[in-house]
């Protein structure tokens, strides 16, 4: 199967303790496709400046991802900076600037229309729901929001929120979007409002599952946690999270059947993937993995969870 996604792709200037790094290549999307890259067929719709030439391309060239949806345009790039001197499991931004993005509007090519599968990843929520507006075809949407846009683009949010089938965000922000502290209940307020999945990372400790509940399920059959890998040195977390998306999305696109399994094995792969994304800056790491470290660190995961 094959996934379209939207979202930013950036230049990030990034501070961590290990070091700082100006302008590398980065945006939800580049890191989404980079991760899902090791999966299946993944296809780009985003927008970037003239400041985006041939050695960016390169990176998506080398991993076959479908670039005819990115549109060039005279202008600069998305610019993001961000830091994570106090806290490696969240980032402090410091300067947004939508650049292109203020005036994009995402046309999807031919070529893209028979994916099965669709993922809004980080980006104006007006663009998240233009996009799938136009692909209404596919199996299953999957999505990603971040502070910036909860805060001040609520209603676009909840109109994109109507549309996922699973939605992937960290635990601070599904805690501002239920305006609830109590992670259960936050989840269970943002599966109200449209997901019937929701996928709550927490950094360095994992990620967890919630299903849509039934009067009749127990907690064990709504929830399910993935461990993150304990590494000795993180040098740049940035890009996570799309990472893990990628892995998720992206190992359910390889399978034949969406099946409760499936999802739980996808939660470990989104896991692998983030563990690999934050071991170099930026996107350094996700360029040159190959399928069998992945897999050799999948069963890494299963080993720190087996209990007999
Ligand atoms: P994460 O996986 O959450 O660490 O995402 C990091 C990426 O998100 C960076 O490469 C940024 O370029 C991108 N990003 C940061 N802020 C925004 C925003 N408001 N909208 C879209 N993308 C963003």
């Amino acid at each position: 199967m094959a996934i379209t996604v939207v979202g930013s792709i950036a230049y990030d200037s990034i501070e961590t303790p290990v070091g700082r790094r100006e302008r590398c290549l980065g945006g939800a999307a580049t890191y989404f496709s980079l991760a899902a890259s090791y999966f299946c067929d993944v296809r780009v719709i985003a927008v970037v400046g003239d400041d985006f030439g041939s050695e960016q391309e390169a990176v998506f060239a080398a991993r076959n991802i479908d670039m005819r949806g990115i549109e060039h345009t005279a202008g600069k790039s998305f610019f993001w900076e961000g830091s994570y001197l106090d806290n490696l499991n969240e980032a402090k931004t410091h300067t947004t600037e939508l650049n292109v993005f203020a005036t994009f509007n995402p046309k999807i090519p031919n070529a893209y229309r028979d994916s099965e599968l669709l993922f809004l990843a980080n980006i104006d929520p007006v663009l998240q729901k233009r996009v799938r507006d136009q692909m209404p075809q596919v199996k299953l949407v999957a999505g990603d929001t971040m502070n910036y846009w909860i805060k001040d683009h609520r209603a676009a949010l909840y109109e994109v929120l109507k549309g996922l089938d699973v939605l992937l965000i960290n635990d601070t922000e599904a805690r501002m979007l239920a305006g609830n502290s109590n992670l259960v209940q936050a989840a269970r307020a943002v599966m109200a409002l449209g997901p019937r999945l929701l996928v709550v990372k927490h950094g360095e400790y994992g990620a967890t599952l919630f299903h849509e509940s039934t009067p009749k399920s127990k907690s064990a059959e709504r929830t399910f946690r993935a461990p993150a890998l304990p590494l000795e040195q993180v040098v740049d977390p940035t890009g996570a999270g799309d990472s893990f998306a990628g892995g998720f999305v992206g190992y359910l696109a390889s399978q034949p059947e969406l099946t409760p399994g499936a999802f739980r094995r996808a939660m470990f792969y989104g896991s692998v993937m983030g563990s690999f994304a934050v071991e170099r800056f930026g996107t350094e790491r996700l360029q040159q993995l190959s399928r069998a470290e992945i897999d050799a660190r999948f069963h890494l995961f299963r080993e720190l969870t087996h209990l007999d």
